[in-house]
């Protein structure tokens, strides 16, 4: 049974072993906030159970973005009382599922298909369109959108007095970064604003990621250059009409996932997105 590990004072991770996926706890005098909340009911049972051996205090939800094993778990974390915030986008993409996009999800996860076809999934019901303050029990947290890049409904959870940063998928520690949904061009400068709020924490910050283990401010940063250095090989080969395996075989994290990037950067370029 997975469990919450604290990170930094007061902030709990549990680090969920399918996919690798991180759930965020941060815990107030008298209210708590959960971020993200897995990819199936089963999983968030877990979850729930696990929240309880940190704190019986109530608690929100948040969802850093829309992929479903950050939000998938939302109905049974929340039930039908608890808030649950996202970014405007991320709600309206929940939404908008329906039965085929679900279909479509599962098949692309098949050792996940029979949970991700049994989640109810239950939509944000506050939303942030840039930035919105919130009080967890006393306690001051930033749920802040800094422009377009894992996706283009990417919140980041500021939580100033523990200097921790939660950024979901625009920060990946134990795998390269998603780039299915994510918009290439514009990733580096929404890391820019991410390093710029990390460096601007008191004490040494701790940034969760999406996936993997918490990192600190030189891991954003190496990320952000090798996004920049990515960006400007697209931009270059586009307008080169370089084939974009060419540009991929030369770019970072390897011809595969970088063949992902290139091809949504082309069709940004070439207004297809
Ligand atoms: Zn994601």
């Amino acid at each position: 049974m997975p469990r919450f590990a604290e990170v930094a004072d007061g902030v709990y991770v549990l680090r969920y072993p399918v996919l690798d996926v991180n759930s965020t706890l941060v815990v107030g005098p008298d209210e708590a906030l959960l971020v993200d909340t897995l990819a199936t009911p089963a999983q968030a049972a877990e979850l729930a159970a696990a929240v309880r051996r940190v704190t019986p205090l109530p608690y929100r939800v948040v969802n850093t973005h829309h992929h479903f094993d950050h939000c998938f778990g939302n109905a049974v974390v929340a039930g039908p009382g608890a808030e649950v915030w996202a970014h405007e986008g991320c709600a309206d993409r929940l939404a908008a599922l329906d039965d085929r996009a679900l279909a479509e999800i599962a098949a692309e996860f098949p050792r996940l298909a029979d949970g991700i076809l049994a989640t109810t999934v239950r939509v944000p019901d506050r939303t942030v369109r840039e930035e919105t303050v919130l009080d967890v029990g006393g306690r001051t947290v930033q749920l802040v959108h800094l422009g377009r890049g894992h996706t283009d409904d990417d919140l980041v959870v500021v939580v100033p007095d523990a200097a921790t940063v939660v950024a979901g998928d625009l920060v990946e520690e134990s795998g390269p970064p998603g780039f299915g949904d994510a918009w290439p061009l514009d990733w580096p400068a929404t890391d820019a604003a991410l390093l710029e709020i990390v460096e601007g924490l008191v004490g040494t910050a701790t940034v969760v990621p999406g996936h993997g283990a918490a990192v600190g401010r030189d891991f954003v940063k190496a990320q952000h250059d090798e996004l920049a250095r990515l960006a400007w090989l697209c931009r270059d080969g586009h307008a080169d009409d370089r084939p974009p395996e060419d540009v991929a075989a030369v770019a970072p994290y390897g011809p595969g996932v970088a063949l992902v990037a290139v091809l949504r950067a082309y069709a940004d370029l070439d207004g297809r997105l």
